[in-house]
């Protein structure tokens, strides 16, 4: 009797994982891919042989300014996507906010960041981090891009978010001293301002309109799990329930 008490315990405990705590079904595909699909890891690679390559060319051209190029941190140098799952898996295994997670400095570098960081760095070229993690936080980005050897992740090229979401501002800082060859980030919004479209019509306007840059000045890595692509699709609202964001996600579907 005792035994069937504690089997019945604990196929509920097992049961309540698995009916409560996986609060998106789309969070958890989009997790997956990061982390199963090796096709995502091809897709970091070709965006960091190619960035390769164009560096390489670029930076054997004529320029009248020492050389730099810009990149964004999450999901383009590092990883969270083991912070996602536990998101994923949330409320009893892991009931932290992100900049908990910062702090712990867990993120794992993305395939092909590190040796195109090196690379740049044999070649004498600048490398500026600007992410959109908090000033307070700049200490353990630091630390976390260190544990695995990123080159120049110092506190005058980690350039954090102070008061503005904008990276414009770090960006023409950057630009003012600096020829950037290459920006490389995995949301629009890391290359230019002209990407920072309310809409998703204004942002493929945008795309469309500047196609050219892509692959040779903007190198873009492929990011499932979070960015403006999603907040848009929500209207930028958080306090949606599960019904409400799937409606929305639904009215954007074509066929
Ligand atoms: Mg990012």
């Amino acid at each position: 009797m005792k035994k069937y008490i504690l089997l019945v315990i604990l196929i509920s405990f097992v049961f309540a994982i698995h009916s409560e705590s996986l609060n998106d079904e789309g969070s958890l595909m989009a997790v997956l891919y990061h982390q199963v699909a090796a096709e995502y890891q091809a897709l970091c690679y070709q965006a960091y042989n190619l960035a390769s390559d164009r560096l390489i060319l670029l930076a054997g051209q004529n320029h009248t300014k020492p050389l730099a190029v810009i990149m964004d941190v999450d999901e383009t140098v590092l990883s969270n996507s083991k912070y996602n799952a536990l998101e994923v898996m949330r409320a009893r295994e892991y009931p932290k906010e992100f900049y908990q997670w910062i702090e712990e400095m867990r993120s794992e570098p993305i395939a092909g960041a590190l040796q195109f960081t090196v690379l740049a760095d044999s070649l004498g070229i600048k490398i500026f981090y600007i992410t959109n993690r908090r000033d307070h936080k700049q200490a353990a980005t630091i630390g976390n891009l260190k544990k695995y050897g990123f080159p120049q992740a110092e506190p005058d090229q980690v350039l954090c978010k102070a008061r503005e979401s904008s990276k414009e501002g770090r960006r023409l800082q950057v630009m003012a001293d600096y020829d950037v060859l290459l920006l490389i980030g995995d949301n629009l919004i890391d290359f230019a301002e002209y990407f920072a479209g309310d809409t998703i019509e204004e942002r493929a306007e945008a795309v469309e309109e500047w196609q050219s840059l892509f692959g040779r000045r903007y190198i873009v890595l492929p990011n499932t799990m979070h960015g403006y692509w999603q907040k848009i699709i929500t209207d930028f609202e958080y306090d949606l329930t599960p019904e409400q964001i799937r409606e929305k996600r639904i009215n954007h579907l074509k066929y």
